[in-house]
């Protein structure tokens, strides 16, 4: 007899609103191969922690929510989905015999050879790109964005849909020429069907405390509305859908 197939979630959001389009279950996914400064969820970091779950079993709990989400869907987020590719795409394959539609929420920290066969199994991504400058890249999460960028042209390629995310942190990220460059570098992918510009925020800064991380933003200001709105304009007039 067959194994079954399992893997390691943090927990689950059953009525998740800002994961992907409409109301979705959402599963955070334990295991992350990034360190980034801002990340409001440590506890998602440690692969061994968490639970450990059979991808028949999610499969069941997320059935017993379908007629919840039949509007919106399921979203693989982490911590790194991408870390436990056979177990997500076990637990999407089975939600689409559900009839449901399926994201998968990445930093793109993983190699594309060892993330296609969970991609090929979503019907989208929420893809966020870090830094587009590899240096800043590598001194804000510990990895440089080839990863990401890479998934975003294999998505290119197969007209799979991505929404972008990118945080905005006052002195790393939020600065016009990178803004400028990401914006430039995004512009030309017809895969990329939205743009999401997400102000840097501490809510997340107890969580480091608890774990006695030291927290390197305890200074840094969230961006102000004008930022926000100028960082906004400057995707927008490079054609880019917020
Ligand atoms: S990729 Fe997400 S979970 Fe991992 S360190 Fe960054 S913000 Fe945290």
């Amino acid at each position: 007899m067959n194994q079954p197939i399992t893997g390691r979630i943090h927990s689950v959001e059953t009525f998740g609103a800002v994961d992907g389009p409409g109301v979705r279950f959402v599963v955070f996914l334990q295991g992350c191969p990034l360190r980034c400064k801002f990340c409001h969820n440590p506890d998602t970091w440690n692969p061994k922690d968490g639970q450990e779950i059979s991808a028949a079993e999610l499969i069941e709990q997320i059935s017993s929510y379908r007629n919840f989400i039949r509007k919106g869907g399921v979203t693989l987020s982490g911590g790194e989905p991408l870390l436990q590719p056979q177990f997500v795409k076990a637990v999407l394959d089975g939600c689409r015999e559900l009839g449901l539609h399926t994201a998968i929420d990445t930093s793109g920290g993983v190699p594309l050879e060892t993330a296609k066969p969970a991609i090929d199994a979503a019907d989208m991504l929420l893809l966020d790109i870090k830094d587009i400058d590899p240096d800043g890249c590598r001194e804000l999460t510990g990895q440089d964005n080839q990863n990401a960028l890479s998934i975003l042209r294999y998505c290119e390629e197969v007209g799979k849909p991505v929404w972008i995310r990118h945080v905005m942190v006052p002195g790393l990220t939020l600065q016009t020429d990178k803004l400028k460059r990401l914006a430039a570098r995004l512009k030309g992918y017809r895969c990329i069907k939205n743009v999401e510009l997400l102000p840097f925020h501490k809510m997340g800064e107890y969580k480091w405390e608890e774990l006695h991380i030291p927290y390197s933003l305890a200074d840094t200001l969230e961006p102000t509305k004008d930022e926000v709105a100028k960082a906004k304009a400057i995707f927008l007039q490079n054609g880019l859908p917020l």
